[in-house]
């Protein structure tokens, strides 16, 4: 079973938990982690022989298109994350427009390839954004991984579909969304992001397990390239919550990662949804 491998490629303070502490006029002044720890996750993925795919803001392609482009060369798949982690249900459906052409065109600036993947920042394409599916289809896109099927206090659109389907009933795109449990009745978390880095990895690899060999589904996993750097800056202003959830365990990601790299089987997106397109109706 071919699972999807993914990396949301942001930097450490352009994540959803810190929006409300860190302006985005503060960020190209900041700290810059994310080109030192891509790297890192790609020797980690060298070692391990796996390809992936780098769902990557367009913000950071612009600045370092010569790490996208050694992404890009190394086999794995670069998609797109947005221009700047706006959430789709804060957009316009001609902002989101916007932004995807934004976005798209700093990362094939950098890969010389072409885009047809998207990730939604922090998986926002839920109920509140019903016209998003259509934008993306009318800007040629294959695949969205955007919906996340749970009850979450950041994110979710529990109703949906728990794997890959056909938002619509006339174009072939499909959403890929990411991995949730079953149990009780009820969807839990399990494809990555906190669920992985903050419980014992045997978790993950229970839930993981029990979707490609209860349900024969691949899995759908995603982590950041900031989960593996214990050295980055502290954000003590922060709320709580958000500073426990950012840096716990980011000193065990790595090798918890080597073992999910082993455990399982993992391919690119793209490649992933092709498979599961061929199952659809
Ligand atoms: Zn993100």
């Amino acid at each position: 079973m071919l699972n999807a491998l993914s990396v949301d490629v942001e930097d450490w303070f352009q994540v959803g938990a810190f929006e409300t502490t860190i302006d985005k006029a503060s960020w190209d002044g900041r700290l810059h982690r994310v080109e030192r720890n891509t790297e890192a996750v790609l020797t980690l993925f060298g070692e391990a022989g796996v390809r992936a795919t780098f769902f990557t803001l367009g913000w950071v392609a612009a600045r370092y298109p010569a790490l996208i482009r050694k992404v890009a060369e190394a086999g794995h798949e670069v998609a797109s994350h947005g221009w700047d982690h706006l959430r789709v249900f804060r957009m316009t459906p001609a902002e989101f427009s916007d932004d995807l052409k934004r976005a798209r065109s700093a990362i094939e600036d950098a890969t010389g390839k072409g885009v047809t993947g998207y990730r939604a920042p922090s998986f926002s394409i839920d109920l509140r954004t019903p016209w998003a599916h259509e934008v993306l289809a009318e800007a040629g896109y294959a695949y969205s991984s955007s919906v996340a099927p749970v009850v979450h206090d950041h994110y979710g659109w529990p109703e949906a579909p728990r794997f890959a389907f056909k938002p619509l009933a006339d174009s072939d795109l499909i959403e890929l969304p990411v991995t949730t449990v079953r149990i009780g009745g009820r969807n839990f978390a399990a494809g990555g992001g906190g669920f992985f880095r903050l419980f014992p990895y045997e978790l993950s690899r229970w839930a993981l397990g029990r979707v490609n060999h209860r349900e024969r589904r691949p899995a759908v996993f995603y982590f950041h390239p900031w989960e593996i750097d214990p050295d980055q800056p502290r954000m003590a202003e922060a709320p709580l919550r958000s500073r426990l959830r950012h840096y716990t365990n980011l000193e065990r990601m790595a090798a918890k990662l080597q073992k999910l790299l082993r455990d399982f089987q993992w391919d690119r997106t793209d490649k992933v949804v092709a498979e599961q397109a061929a199952r659809l109706p």
